[in-house]
């Protein structure tokens, strides 16, 4: 099949996370935002918004689809890979990232687990980031989503 194909596929399939994270981007961009498209993938980043949910909440990033957002471009540098692998599974899962994603994190706090540490998806980014990074993974910093 054509890689304009399978990338068309991609998006397509990823697009229902895509349009939920184009509407939290439109508010992020409302109060100052920037984006910016680095491979593929449109990232938001700063803004009134992010930095009131940075400093309450302690949001670093989040991925929708094939939309990341962030409390700041720096913020977005160094979750890059964190991110991006999100955006993977995102294309992979497509419809059903969100609830898979929600129902394996509930799934960890049933076996007593973490909720975060011990997800699936957070582990798969966070081992993504040891691979970029050469680094152990008790060494990487996981304030991303
Ligand atoms: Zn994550």
């Amino acid at each position: 099949m054509p890689k304009f194909i399978v990338d068309c596929l991609r998006y397509l399939w990823a697009a229902p996370n895509t349009v939920l994270g184009l509407l939290f981007a439109s508010l992020l961009m409302l109060t100052g935002a920037r984006m910016q498209q680095v491979e593929g993938v449109l990232e938001v980043s700063g803004g009134w918004l992010a930095s009131r949910l940075a400093r309450y909440s302690g949001f670093a990033a989040i991925t929708f689809g094939h939309v990341v957002l962030g409390y700041s471009a720096h913020a977005l540098q160094q979750l890059r890979v964190h991110e991006h692998t999100h955006v993977r599974q995102a294309e992979c899962w497509g419809l059903f990232f969100i609830p898979a994603y929600l129902l394996a994190g509930l799934w960890q706090l049933l076996r007593g687990r973490h909720v975060y540490h011990d997800h699936p998806f957070e582990k798969a980014a966070v081992a993504a980031e040891c691979r970029h990074f050469k680094r152990l993974p008790q060494a990487v910093i996981t304030n991303g989503q």
